[in-house]
């Protein structure tokens, strides 16, 4: 089935990345959507981008696939404010699309919710086990079937851009003997302590 939002390529790129289907992994991947078709609107596709996610639950990792901003790039920044909300920025201009799920835009059914409170007990069958999946993907094929103006409200925002990852020298703790970026070293009088050693009171 060609048509089958759930089988194109870059969907199955995310799905593969993230290990399962689920209607957070389609917000996510609808998210970076809306946010790449607006940006390349105005100007060429191969920029640099930065994106800002507000959430760190599933759609982050279709964020991560289809920007191709991560953690490790230190393009992609994780602001804890439990929201269905993913910005992606230029970083020459800092101008973004900021994509907010719309309120009752997604709720999972209430059978749903049965489903994986039973999964989550490990008192559900093998059965109840697929019908949960087979209803998260119901879920997250509908979610890409969405109009992007009905699922989010969007946004243009201008930010200033976090730094560029930059590489810096390490220090050995005085505790633990583990090289540690310098900036984390705590100076305790004479000495220094890694985070973790610092918070052990040495
Ligand atoms: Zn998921
Ligand atoms: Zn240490």
């Amino acid at each position: 089935m060609a048509s089958d939002p759930l089988q194109t390529e870059d969907f199955r790129r995310c799905a593969e990345f993230h290990g399962h289907i689920c209607p957070g992994l389609s917000i996510g991947y609808m998210a970076a959507r809306a946010g790449l078709e607006r940006l390349h609107s105005l100007r060429a596709s191969d920029e640099e981008l930065v994106a800002e996610v507000e959430t760190d639950a599933c759609g982050v990792d279709a964020v991560q696939v289809l920007t191709g901003c991560t953690f490790g790039k230190g393009n992609l920044v994780y602001r804890d404010c439990g929201k269905q909300a993913f910005t992606l920025f230029s970083r020459s201009t800092g101008q973004g699309v900021r994509a907010s799920l719309r309120a009752g835009a997604f709720a999972p059914e209430s059978r749903q919710q049965e489903l994986f409170d039973r999964m989550h007990d490990n008192t559900a069958t093998a059965e109840e086990v697929r019908e949960f999946w087979d209803l998260q993907r119901d879920k997250s094929r509908e979610v890409l079937e969405k109009p992007l103006e009905d699922l989010f409200s969007l946004e243009w925002v201008t930010r200033s851009m976090p730094e560029k990852a930059e590489i810096e020298g390490s220090e050995i703790c005085d505790k633990c003997g583990e090289p540690t970026m310098a900036s984390r070293m705590r100076h305790i009088g004479e000495a220094k302590y890694c985070l973790d050693c610092a918070d052990r009171k040495t």
